[in-house]
């Protein structure tokens, strides 16, 4: 992992939402060095915000999912009229996303949001930016500075779009685009480094992953500001996943980046999930709840190892909140090596499994006993964690592998006899009932 960059440090919230802080590593108003901060990750809510309670009810969701700040769009003064009410009612720094029209910025200022979301290149007129830049001073709010490749060509005039666009996409395209993209960006800068307002957050987003991972890496190295990271319109979770976390993975394993959106075409929450699971995996956020490990299972498989995974998936992620490892393991031939380091392990056999507690064997019990004991396994480490009786990743599973003949009847003749075919028509109907 590449350290992080170090950036200025902006701060969004208050004393009732608590501050999250954004970038860091360079000297703050004080001159000394700020503390970088963790990566954090946002997502935006889907309906309308004007609709109070439907708006507070997303807020809250995304927040107990793990949301560090949670963005409304407020194209109307409708929406920025809801604003007071919905700050009232939720503890969760609020961004507010303008688009057009600088009076919405003015008014959620006004309302007590905690962040403005502003693309300067759709608001014509300069003097209508500078006043909103001002009101921001003032009441000490953030802004980010976005540049989209949707909306950095001219959109009125449909004729100059097309001029535009022919330049763009020309022998180049890629080139191009970046191009334009960072040029824009400086242009929007300096209509706040004029200003001396340097509270900025800024964003340089496509739905071209590699030109993501491009335009990241050149405003990195050009701006001190920290980084929202996003890829826009990334589609459904399916494949907007995948999308995302090729260009935010590569942009964070580098160092660059300090605050993410993961934006899908469907349920928020989901964005907050995969974007948390994100920074677990690279390693830049402390886990919260239990890290689940599995296996992709192969011809030894002898019990219905996918739901069983998917069963043991809800449960945890219902009922532990310490960072525990846990590995569900198709048999013990690889498993062991592969569940190394896990805190409590079950490794499946024909038809049984047998568990694992920090290195000590404690169970070995039918299949459908599995996920009963081993949720029970899981408590029971959870709370003596808690009381300070054991400590995780003390211990790792060690698992010493059977003679064909063993206990969990894995041998090759039982494979030979039937268990392939039967472990397959078990996952068939474990994906029919949706597992
Ligand atoms: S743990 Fe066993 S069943 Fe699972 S993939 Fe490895 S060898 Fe195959």
């Amino acid at each position: 992992m590449f350290p992080r960059r170090p950036t200025r440090q902006v701060r969004v919230g208050d004393s009732r939402t608590g501050i999250v802080r954004l970038g860091g590593g360079l000297p703050g108003a004080d001159g000394a060095p700020t503390e970088p901060a963790p990566v954090s990750v946002q997502s935006m809510t889907a309906g309308a915000t004007h609709d109070v309670d439907r708006c507070v009810t997303e807020i809250n969701r995304l927040a107990a999912a793990g949301a560090d700040l949670v963005r409304v769009a407020v194209p109307e003064r409708k929406d920025t009229q809801a604003l007071a009410e919905i700050i009232a009612q939720t503890r969760v720094p609020i961004v507010a996303d303008v688009h057009f029209h600088y009076r919405r910025a003015l008014e959620a200022v006004e309302a007590g949001v905690h962040k403005i979301r502003l693309n300067p290149g759709n608001i014509q007129d300069r003097g209508e930016v500078n006043q909103v830049i001002e009101a921001c001073k003032a009441r000490g709010i953030p802004i980010r500075v976005g540049v989209n490749e949707g909306s950095i060509v001219e959109r009125r005039d449909k004729q100059k779009r097309q001029r535009e666009l022919a330049a763009v996409f020309g022998a180049h395209p890629r080139g191009q685009m970046l191009a334009i993209m960072v040029a824009k960006l400086e242009e929007y800068l300096d209509i706040f480094r004029e200003r001396d307002f340097h509270d900025v957050v800024i964003s340089a987003k496509s739905m071209d992953a590699a030109l993501v991972i491009d335009a990241y890496a050149q405003i990195s190295e050009r701006f001190d500001y920290p980084l929202h990271l996003g890829v826009t319109h990334a589609g459904p979770r399916e494949t907007g996943a995948i999308r995302s976390v090729a260009a935010l993975g590569a942009l964070l394993a580098r160092g660059v980046g300090d605050t993410i959106r993961i934006s899908y075409a469907s349920d928020p929450v989901h964005e907050v999930e995969d974007g948390l699971e994100l920074l677990w995996s690279l390693g830049l956020r402390t886990r919260r709840g239990a890290d689940l490990i599995a296996c992709p299972t192969c011809g030894r498989i002898q019990v219905d190892l996918f739901t069983l995974v998917q069963d043991v998936r809800r449960e945890l992620a219902e009922k532990v909140t310490v960072p525990m490892k846990v590995a569900v393991m198709g048999c013990v031939v690889n498993g062991p090596g592969e569940a190394e380091g896990a805190d409590v392990a079950v490794f499946a056999g024909d038809r049984r499994g047998i568990i694992y507690v920090q290195g000590e064997r404690v169970a070995n019990v039918p299949e459908e006993e599995v996920l009963r004991r081993l949720l029970a396994e899981c408590l029971g480490l959870q709370a003596r964690v808690e009381r300070g009786e054991a400590r995780l990743g003390e211990k790792s599973v060690r698992v010493v592998p059977p003679d064909p003949l063993g206990e969990l009847g894995s041998g090759l003749e039982k494979i030979a006899a039937g268990g392939v075919e039967r472990a397959a028509r078990l996952t068939v109907a474990g994906r029919a009932r949706g597992a």
